[in-house]
Formats: structure tokens, sequence, C-alpha cells
């Protein structure tokens, strides 16, 4: 994949948006343990970043996927891994599968407030017994006249406390687990949905992550994405996006965390030198770059392949897998070089320690990511399941 003066116009743009408008009040974001998502999306959708690879007929600028991925990859200039996130669940987590598969009702109702920033959208998979067996969450809708009736808990949702929707999966009816679910859009303001509680978290503090109950929420079946039953289908592809997002968007915040070690090493003075004149610390920063450039041709391969129309479950299986390791590898070895000013709060080292953990949990964890491979590679067959 290579950058075209588009893709790089593009980049420019959110550059100058994050350095003006979000990394100023990153500190107070994330002391307030939230930040003003709708603020923030309707200033981005002003600019037409919301929607760089949705449909034009919904508002966004019809951009084939590398736009995105560009998009991703220049959200990590943001001092803070909340902020970035919460626009991802937006762009690239709760939105593919709807504009891919939703009716065109249902991409007017709610595919194009979210590309115009009008609203702000989350993805709700994750329930409090359920989150790397997808297949096994338990909220439920009932059929009701031309009506679901919903019921249920969600938990770990992020945006979901400032959300006006929720791309939710959910089972609807009773069939094998792989095939009884179906991804409904709910209004996050009908009545029987609490927001039940912020969760509050070690890292990720500007964004807000919550757990919400359904009692009987009563939802049109026309929110439905596409065909019923297909739900788990539609949420297995629609991870692959997740999954790539959290590889592209790892790659700035990786490669400054190196940066900035080194400035900070050529500076700390230490046994008559300073701390980069120690062949281990130029040995191991050495050695992490080479790491963060071969993750980049990993995520770039399987987003090239993506492009051309291939199924890319492995690729950005093994990619995501390995920006979850690598961002915990990155930040706890220049963490340590940073010594006691790597353990202070102010740091941007010890953020990317405590935000870039999640990304060996969210989305799948390292090990969902190495069950997938496990079976893509022929080693493992998937259990016989009810
Ligand atoms: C800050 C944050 C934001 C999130 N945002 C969202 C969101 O917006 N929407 C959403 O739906 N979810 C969201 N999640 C949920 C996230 O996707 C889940 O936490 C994740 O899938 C893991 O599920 P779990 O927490 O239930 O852990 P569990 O499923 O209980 O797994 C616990 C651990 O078991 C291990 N494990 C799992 N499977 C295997 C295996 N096959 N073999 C060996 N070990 C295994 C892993 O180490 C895993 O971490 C978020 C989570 C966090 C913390």
């Amino acid at each position: 994949m290579h950058y075209t003066h588009e893709h790089l116009e593009i980049q420019k743009t959110l550059r100058r948006f994050i350095d003006a408008e979000i990394n100023p009040r990153v500190d107070e974001w994330e002391a307030a343990e939230i930040f003003p998502a709708h603020e923030v999306f309707k200033k981005l959708g002003g600019l037409g970043l919301l929607g760089l690879n949705k449909p034009e007929a919904y508002g966004g600028a019809g951009l084939d996927y590398s736009y995105a991925m560009a998009m991703a990859e220049a959200l990590g200039h943001v001092s803070c891994g909340g902020v970035p996130m919460a626009i991802g669940v937006q762009t690239d987590m709760c939105t593919p599968a709807l504009a891919r598969f939703g009716s065109d009702e249902l991409k007017r109702e709610f595919l194009a407030p979210a590309i115009a920033g009008d609203v702000v959208g989350c993805i709700g998979v994750s329930e409090p017994g359920a989150g790397s067996d997808v297949a096994g969450l338990k909220s439920h809708a009932r059929k009701d006249g031309d009506d679901y009736l919903i019921s249920g808990q969600k938990m770990w949702i992020t945006n979901s406390l400032q959300a006006d929707w929720m791309c939710m999966l959910v089972n609807t009816g009773d069939g094998p687990v792989h095939r009884n679910k179906s991804l409904v859009i709910v209004p996050m303001n009908l009545p029987g949905i609490e927001k039940a509680r912020k969760i509050r978290k070690i890292g990720m503090h500007s964004s807000d992550t919550g757990l919400i109950y359904f009692d009987n929420v009563r939802v049109p079946q026309r929110y439905r994405v596409g065909e019923e039953g297909q739900g788990f289908v539609y949420q297995m592809q629609q991870f692959q996006e997740e999954r790539l997002w959290c590889a592209a968007s790892s790659l700035v915040p990786l490669e400054d965390c190196i940066a900035q070690t080194i400035e900070w090493a050529q500076q700390r003075q230490m046994f008559g030198g300073t701390l980069a004149d120690q062949q281990w610390v130029q040995f191991k920063l050495a050695e992490l770059k080479t790491e963060v450039e071969a993750l980049r041709a990993l995520t770039y391969r399987a987003c090239d392949l993506y492009l051309e129309g291939q199924d890319v479950t492995e690729l950005a299986s093994m990619a995501k897998l390995k920006a979850g390791r690598l961002t915990r590898e990155v930040a706890d070895t220049c963490l340590q070089f940073w010594g006691g000013m790597g353990y202070t709060l102010e740091n941007r080292v010890s953020r990317l320690y405590r935000d870039g953990r999640l990304a060996s949990i969210g989305g799948g964890a390292d090990e969902v990511m190495l069950g997938i491979l496990a079976k893509t590679m022929g080693i493992a067959k998937r259990p016989p399941r009810p």
C-alpha cells in the first residue's frame, strides 16, 4: 500500500485538527474520564473524516478502504488512546456492517447522521458473561408484531454513555449459536434502556465505557441490519475492519514512544555519559523500531489484499495479535528506560503503557487471535457446539 497525495492530504487535515482541537484538551478529558464526543464528531464530520470509505449517497466520500487505513494511522498522533478509539468505533467498528448490509432506509436514518457527526454510535457485542465467546452471548430479542422486544446486558461498550444508537448483536432465534443472531440498530433513548454504570479502567481514561441494561426494549424489526440470523457472520466480517484499525492506529504511538525515549536517553546523564551511550539501550530501541516496521508491512499487506476483495481473516488476526503484543513490549521497554519518570502519570510513555494494554484484550484477545490462526492454519478443529 502506498499513500498518494490524496491520502497524505487527508492525513494532514486530520493532523491539523488533532493539533488544534484534540491534543490541547486531552489532559482535561483524561482527568474527566470522558470527552465531548458529540462536539468532536460534529467537527470531524464537517471535515468529511467520518465516512471516507462510506457511500456518497449517505454523505461519505466513496473512497476505497486504504483511506480509512490512512485515517486510522494518522489518529495515532492523538496524545492518548481513548479519543482515537472512540472515533474508530464510529468509523470502523459500529458502521461497516450497516453500510454493507443495511437497508437504504436504515442507512438514511442511522448511517448518514453518523457520517455527518450528528450522532454518536457504539458497538454492542460483549456481555458480562460473554466476551471472547461471542457466540455464547445471551441478550435476546423476542418478536412482537412488527417489533423486537430486546432484553439482556451489554458490557464494556465504548462510547455507550454518550451514544445515540448501538449496533447490537443479539439472539433473534433459538437455533445454532452461529445462525441465531442478528445485528440490530437500537436507539439509546428508548424506554427500557438503562445506562447502568460507567466502568473505571486503568487506561483509556478519556473514553467512556459502559454497562447497559435492556429490559423489553421495543425496536422495530426494520432496524435489523440485513438478514435475520446472519448477525454472527456480519459481526465476524465487521471485526476484520476493527482489527485492521487496531493495527494501523498503533503504528504512530509506537514510533513516537521509541522516538521520545531516544530523546530522553540522549539527554539523561549517567556514569559519565548518557543513557543512550549504553549499547543495551541502543540495541533494544533498534530492535523495537524494526518490529514496528514489520507490523507496518503486515498491516499494509492485509489492507492491500482487503482492497482486492480477499478474505483477510488470517492477516488481520496476525496484525491485531502483533499490534497487541508489540504495544506491550514497546511501552514496557521504553518505560523501563525512563526509570522513575516512566512511572509517573504525566509521562506519555506511561500513558501508552496503560492505554495500550487494551490492545491485547479488546476486539478479540490475543488468545482469540491465536485460536483463529490455529483454525486458518488447519491445526485446530472447531469444537462441536449445541
Ligand atoms: C476498555 C474496553 C473497551 C471495550 N469496548 C468494547 C465495545 O465497544 N464493544 C464491545 O462489544 N466490547 C468491548 N470491549 C470488550 C472486549 O472486546 C472484551 O473485553 C474482550 O473481547 C474479552 O472478553 P472478556 O473481557 O469477557 O474476557 P473473557 O472472554 O472472559 O476472556 C478472559 C481471558 O481469557 C483468555 N482467553 C480467551 N479465549 C481463550 C482461548 N480460546 N484460549 C486461551 N485463553 C483464552 C484471554 O487471555 C482473555 O483475555 C471493551 C473492553 C474494554 C476493556
